[in-house]
């Protein structure tokens, strides 16, 4: 049983003169000790796929429909006092801006060791020495003397590791790692990236990694999901993704990247810019930027089909649609 199973995902956001498609059927999995990237533009979809995950959707928003198993239990069927003992405990999310996740009166200890204490009942010494072991596992070096500071005497790196040792705390199988190095310098994503690896090898945790960064999917991720205006438009290993995409838009992601070594056949952005989630164009979602685009995409939506192992894509390209116009 894969650690967690997504199905027919849909949250959706209610104004006063039109709902907001945000999630609209997504189904994935996750297996324990596996990096997923789910990727996509500003307006794809995937931050508030990971705050359903985690049922942290603020109003006017609402998961719809769909099912989100983890560890066999439905979590849409949770209490929310069960939900809570859940959440920090089986399940941790980090997010982009690691300084504002943190309180700057408190000392980092104080806040890692408040991410032990809420969840179970801990001698004061207990808590410190976890504490201590906690920050030397993400490479904070110093620990004993360093949990005594505050987060502004910490770099934009060091405070995303700490932000990593508060997610770890518990030894969830799930962390949620929400653009986790956006905010970083290069050098510093690499060691944060480096040691999200190493933290999965050695705890076997799940990471289900957010990005818009196709190096970063490149450098982290064994299993990637593209996402394009609230709904899954390819999936397929990390290597199948790059050595054979087959989606336009996840090709015109990758064509955005240059590259010295191959001839790419179409290096250029992606033409135009994702429309609002309540304006989803009719037939495939991508019909309006597509440089591909048939007749037939204008009025059928694409069912997400397999075209090999593993690898998924929502396309008429790659289905046999009689009225198509090739
Ligand atoms: Fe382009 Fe049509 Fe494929 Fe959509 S279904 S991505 S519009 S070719």
């Amino acid at each position: 049983m894969p650690l967690l199973e997504v199905e027919g995902l849909k949250t959706h956001f209610f104004g006063k003169r039109s709902v907001t498609k945000a999630v609209d059927g997504v189904s994935f999995t996750l297996d324990h000790g596996e990096i997923l990237g789910i990727v996509g533009e500003s307006g794809s979809g995937k931050s508030v796929t990971s705050l359903s995950l985690m049922r942290l959707v603020d109003h006017p928003g609402r998961v719809v429909a769909g099912s989100i198993r983890f560890e066999g239990r439905d979590l849409l069927t949770l209490s929310r006092e069960e939900m809570r003992k859940l959440r920090g405990r089986r399940m941790s999310m980090i997010f982009q801006e690691p300084g504002t996740s943190m309180n700057p009166v408190l000392t980092v200890g104080f806040q890692i060791g408040e991410a032990i204490r809420s969840h179970e009942r801990v001698e004061p010494a207990e808590v410190r020495r976890r504490t201590m072991e906690l920050m030397e596992m993400v490479g904070i070096p110093d620990a004993k003397q360093r949990l005594n500071q505050y987060p502004h005497q910490f770099s934009g790196g060091m405070l995303q590791r700490l932000m990593i040792a508060m997610g770890l705390a518990l030894s969830p199988s799930l962390l949620i790692a929400d653009e986790p190095v956006t905010a970083l310098d290069v050098t510093i994503q690499a060691q944060i990236l480096d040691l999200l690896k190493d933290l999965r090898d050695t705890t076997n945790a799940a990471v289900l990694l957010i990005t818009h960064d196709m190096g970063v999917v490149a450098e982290t991720c064994d299993r990637v999901v593209v996402m394009y205006l609230g709904a899954i438009v390819e999936e397929a290993p990390v290597e199948t993704l790059f050595d054979d995409p087959k989606h336009p838009y996840t090709q015109g992601l990758l064509g955005s990247i240059p590259s010295i070594e191959e001839k790419v056949e179409w290096l250029q952005a992606i033409p135009g810019t994702i429309p609002n989630a309540n304006e989803i164009p009719t037939g495939c979602r991508f019909s309006n930027r597509c440089p591909k685009v048939m007749d037939v995409c204008h009025t059928v939506d694409p069912a997400l089909e397999f075209v090999g192992e593993g690898h998924r894509v929502a396309c008429h390209l790659y289905t046999e649609t009689e009225d198509r116009d090739v």
